[in-house]
């Protein structure tokens, strides 16, 4: 774990650092994006990326384990202005080579600088300036800058180190215990027994993957997951390729109609939970046959979308299961021992290798220390402004994608808000905004950040209470339907009172 305090120490003097209009917190797919609409929208921005690790793409560079891929289709988890034109699930060498061609394309290198890991951001309302601290993770040296506004594309899990929970005995195993956010490079599972608990998308990439090899791999789950299954090839663009249409027409059109058929999609599975689970559920049936009972295993006790539905491309993971190189166990962990995991019903799994596909440390603010004119900044008691900004916090957005729908989708229109913020601002000479309640808000119920029966996975519901609240009107809430945001986000009147100009 690397885990850097901020200093209390106080901010250097002016002349100690660079200062920068914008200063974007992270080199991930929202971070690059972020640069992109900068350079297109507000050319002539002065603006740097800081990014902790020692290169760009963020969970596409943090995360190695075998397969690793990604769970949405890169129609839309690419961005809008640059055509994808592969096949929809890639893997992560794939999404980082796209990175890279957006990064060299548009000339945002020296934009960049990396092994700059931001432990302190400090406000200070007389300046109208963020002073940030940063660590270099290469040199050990401490280093300052200002900004007028600050982007936050840190993402929402910490990058050094995944979740594990803590079973007893586990430092009795004798085995190796792995999380797949820290893959060692030397690890060789060539005809190991392997138990990987967690049965989310991670787990339905990892099973496949080291199936080939291994000597037998289980699948360790508390409860079932839902997953979506299908080819890795999306018809609709391979005809429009047939026919020469031009890749940023295809772009554009797949896009349309991926995000279509998911948004139907996801309304049914509110308004027709059972019929929608039946559709999934009968999905898994195709790949595993008649005879493979699925009820113990397959069938979630949740309606469809509660959690990310996994998708496992020309159904992978159960072509694994199938020819039996993998298995499921659908139980509880009672305790670990020198040989593998006693589970709660008597049985238990003798491993080699236990991997704990088990999520992540929620990661609020990149974990930096933020100071409001000198006061700790609390965020769990501040109101999102749909999900960006944050009531009492100035000149600050932060980029949280879709859960339902994929990430980039949100992170290109909170792009948008901010180069036309950007803009409003400049046009009304103002160096600050920071949004407020306004009266008709006053006594407005708060509620924690995102409903738990919508949406309840683990990294969030541990950190809920550290997250800003929302409310009980459209402003004041995170709203995680891309249908509606499309249209709401460019239609937000900058004018509103819920923005204050200074
Ligand atoms: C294995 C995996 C697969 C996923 N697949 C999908 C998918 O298919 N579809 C989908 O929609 N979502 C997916 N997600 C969610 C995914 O994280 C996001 O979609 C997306 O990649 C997030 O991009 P980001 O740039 O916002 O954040 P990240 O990718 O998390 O990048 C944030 C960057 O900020 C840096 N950073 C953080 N704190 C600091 C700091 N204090 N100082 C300096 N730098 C800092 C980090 O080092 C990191 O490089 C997946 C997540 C994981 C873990």
């Amino acid at each position: 774990m690397n885990h850097i305090a901020a200093t209390t120490q106080s901010a250097p003097t002016q002349a100690a650092t660079e200062h920068f209009d914008v200063l974007i917190v992270g080199a991930g797919i929202s971070g690059i994006g972020g640069a992109w609409h900068l350079t297109h929208q507000r050319p002539g921005t002065r603006f740097v990326v800081l990014e902790a690790q020692d290169s760009f793409g963020g969970t596409w560079w943090t995360h190695r384990y075998p397969g690793i891929r990604s769970d949405s289709d890169l129609y839309t988890f690419g961005y809008r202005f640059k055509p994808w034109t592969s096949a929809p699930i890639a893997t992560a060498a794939e999404i980082r080579s796209y990175l890279g061609e957006v990064i060299d394309e548009n000339g945002l290198t020296d934009h960049i600088r990396y092994h700059h890991k931001i432990v302190a951001a400090r406000w200070s309302t007389p300046d109208a300036t963020w002073t940030i601290e940063a660590i270099r993770s290469d040199t050990g040296d401490k280093i300052w800058f200002t900004a007028g506004f600050l982007w936050m594309c840190q993402g929402y899990y910490r990058h050094d180190e995944g979740y594990t929970p803590d079973w007893p005995g586990m430092a009795e195993f004798q085995g190796r215990i792995i999380h797949p956010q820290s893959w060692p490079e030397d690890l060789d599972y060539e005809a190991k027994r392997v138990v990987v608990i967690g049965s989310g998308a991670t787990a339905a990439t990892l099973i496949p993957a080291m199936a080939e090899t291994a000597g037998h791999i289980t699948m360790l789950q508390r409860s079932p997951t839902f997953f979506r299954t299908g080819r890795n090839a999306i018809q609709l663009a391979d005809e429009l390729r047939d026919l020469d249409v031009d890749e940023t027409w295809i772009h554009e059109i797949v896009r349309r109609r991926i995000m279509r058929d998911s948004d139907i999609f996801t309304r049914r599975t509110f308004t027709e939970p059972d019929k929608t689970r039946e559709e999934l559920l009968s999905g898994v049936r195709q790949h595993l046959g008649p005879d493979f009972d699925i009820s113990p295993h397959f069938t979630p006790s949740y309606r469809p979308w509660r959690q990310r539905i996994a998708y496992v491309p020309d159904g992978d993971l159960f072509r694994a299961i199938r020819s039996g190189k993998a298995s499921v166990v659908t139980d509880e962990i009672e305790r670990f021992d020198e040989a593998g995991i006693v589970l709660k019903s008597g049985a238990r799994l003798d491993a080699d290798i236990i991997v704990t596909a088990t999520g992540f440390h929620l990661s609020v603010l990149g974990d930096i220390a933020f100071f409001i004119d000198d006061a700790p900044l609390a965020f769990g008691d501040t109101v999102t402004y749909r999900g960006m900004m944050f009531t009492g916090v100035p000149n600050m957005v932060w980029v949280f994608g879709y859960l339902r729908a994929a990430w980039t989708l949100r992170a290109d229109l909170v792009s948008d808000f901010v180069c036309r913020l950007l803009g409003h601002m400049q046009q009304k000479q103002a160096r600050l905004v920071v949004p407020q309640l306004r009266p008709e808000d006053e006594g407005m119920a708060l509620l924690p950040w995102i409903d738990p029966e919508s949406f309840n996975p683990g990294y969030l519901m541990r950190g809920l209470h550290m997250l800003p609240k929302r409310g009980d009107k459209p402003e004041w809430q995170h709203n995680q339907d891309h249908w509606v945001e499309k249209d709401a986000l460019p239609a937000i009147d900058l004018d509103d009172p819920a923005f204050r100009y200074g």
